[in-house]
């Protein structure tokens, strides 16, 4: 029994609660509280999934995490892993390019800035073209992940064309430009036609 622990059914787990456990503000507002913790169903509103927000998991969350015991997960698992890979990436991002401006004459920190901006592009492709994560019904994410996508690469080309004139015998450059090139191809809206 003990081996089946992965998909519990959903409704059917109860954790016992110890509001003693909770954080300050979450004893205050919710003084009257007693039974137990119950999965509670939920629908990812990224992918429109359906997921079980656990008994044990809002036990970890409240009694442990001293989170408030009116927080929920706002996205699936699979969702919240892609978002916070797309949100490294992007800090990532914004670290090249403060270091860019920092050292304006250092050709390492260009090519840096050029990978950044394009391992960012990738990454974002890759959560909103994941299989079970294709946004069918939101349009409107992609396409503005994909137009602030196009600035970047175009921005990551004028930096391989600097950094060629800068470092001819540069070659990490060349890779990178290929790559941006190729995200680029991509995001062209009738490059099929
Ligand atoms: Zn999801």
């Amino acid at each position: 029994m003990g081996s089946s622990k992965k998909t519990p059914q959903r409704g059917t787990q109860r954790v016992p609660r110890d509001p003693t456990r909770w954080s300050d503000a979450g004893r205050r507002s919710y003084s009257a509280s007693y039974g137990d913790y119950e999965d509670v169903p939920l629908i990812c509103p990224r992918c429109g999934v359906s997921f079980t927000f656990l008994a044990s998991m809002q036990k970890h969350w409240f009694e442990e995490l001293k989170l408030h015991p009116s927080v929920r997960p706002t996205v699936c698992r699979a969702c919240a892993k892609l978002a916070r890979t797309e949100r490294a990436l992007e800090q990532a991002l914004h670290a090249a390019l403060r270091s860019a401006r920092a050292t304006p004459c250092s050709i390492d920190a260009l090519v840096a800035l050029v990978r950044a901006r394009v391992l960012q592009f990738e990454g974002s492709v890759r959560s909103h073209t994941t299989p079970a994560h294709t946004y069918g019904n939101r349009p409107a994410w992609r396409q503005l992940s994909w137009r602030s996508g196009d600035k970047n690469l175009r921005a990551a080309l004028a930096e391989c064309a600097r950094i060629r004139e800068l470092a001819p015998a540069n070659h990490e450059v060349a890779a990178w430009e290929e790559r941006a090139a190729r995200g680029l191809a991509s995001l062209t809206p009738d490059s099929a036609s």
